[in-house]
């Protein structure tokens, strides 16, 4: 029975883009036929103290860096003309958020400007000291993923280089620990990218943290444009498969204030524009979106970089969630 609404809620957690899609859509008539982001990715850093192998982090090109305040500042407020019933606001991207210094303060003022929105971040927890523990506890953060993807010391550090399974082990537990004696409603998340390496420790992931955390979330490797990690092979078709919503309903900010097309766009590989110079909405409507929506729509994105080496919808990477 607990597996039968596990899976019932991760259908309805995929059908979130669709239904989005379907938000934007009756919302483009109140919105003068725009496009408007109900997700909204903040990278606060792309700074990261791991080098795991599911991820382009190592092969990323663009410059490091913090995000500035004013660009966090200006995003914000342009997010408080775009409210509506509320977006949802992740405070990651490539890289770590809790080497970002402002992190608190962030989080402070986004649910100061923004009150009907939810905030959120996924970490790999290796830096979740007591002080960082205390502070997201004492935060008005909404949710939190710890990206552990495995459960074992050795399956673990295999594929999170760089990090160590008893420190994060250790962290997590006490966070835990923390929430329950300070009654604190954040919800945690345990995620887990299934690959070959570990798909043999999934139940005992989920016998471990099943009665800890507040979800265990499952999802399938994929290639991530260059990674060679999918489950599925990875192999890519000659014919476009399935339709991505990620540019209909996704936007995302890198630490400068460039945008990224979507969450596998690691390195700003089509150049979107940047928040500095134009706003959100004329962003998100451009001629280059535009391109790639009627491309998806039309599933015909042949021309299309790099959907068009994207084994999302040129191979069976699809949908991920288990
Ligand atoms: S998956 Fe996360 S923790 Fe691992 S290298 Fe990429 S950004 Fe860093
Ligand atoms: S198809 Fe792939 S590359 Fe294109 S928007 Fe979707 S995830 Fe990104």
């Amino acid at each position: 029975m607990k597996g039968i609404i596990a899976r019932f809620k991760a259908n309805l957690y995929f059908a979130v883009p669709f239904r989005n899609y379907i938000i934007n859509t009756l919302r483009n008539m109140q919105f003068n036929s725009q496009y408007i982001p109900k997700v909204i990715h903040i990278e606060v850093t792309n700074y990261c103290n791991a080098r795991c192998i599911l991820c382009p982090y190592p092969k990323m090109k663009r410059p490091k860096g913090f995000m500035p305040w004013h660009i966090f500042t200006r995003i914000v407020d342009e997010c408080t003309q775009l409210e509506g019933a509320g977006l949802e606001i992740n405070l990651h991207k490539d890289g770590e958020p809790l080497m970002d210094s402002l992190l608190f303060k962030r989080i402070a003022h986004i649910k100061s400007k923004l009150k009907k929105s939810r905030t959120h971040f996924n970490t790999n927890a290796m830096l979740l000291n007591e002080e960082k523990t205390l502070s997201i506890l004492n935060s008005p953060l909404d949710s939190i993923t710890f990206s552990v993807d495995g459960a074992s010391k050795e399956t673990y550090e295999n594929i999170r280089i760089g990090l160590k399974y008893d420190v994060i082990e250790k962290n997590i537990l006490h966070f835990l620990k923390m929430k329950k004696e300070m009654n604190k409603r954040i919800h945690v998340t345990m995620q887990m990218v299934m690959n070959k390496d570990n798909m043999h420790e999934v139940s005992r992931y989920k016998e471990l943290w099943g009665d800890k955390a507040d979800r265990i979330f499952i999802k399938k490797a994929h290639n991530f444009l260059v990674q060679k990690t999918s489950i599925h092979g990875g192999e890519l078709t000659e014919k476009q498969l399935s339709r991505c919503m990620q540019p209909f309903y996704l936007m995302l900010f890198y630490w400068n204030g460039d945008v990224a097309l979507c969450c596998w766009d690691y390195d700003n590989l089509v150049g979107l524009g940047n928040i500095e110079n134009e706003s959100i909405l004329t962003i998100y409507n451009n001629d280059k979106f535009k391109e790639i929506r009627n491309a998806m729509e039309g599933k015909s994105c042949k021309n299309i970089k790099p959907c068009n080496a994207c084994s999302q919808i040129y191979g069976k990477d699809g949908p991920m969630w288990e």
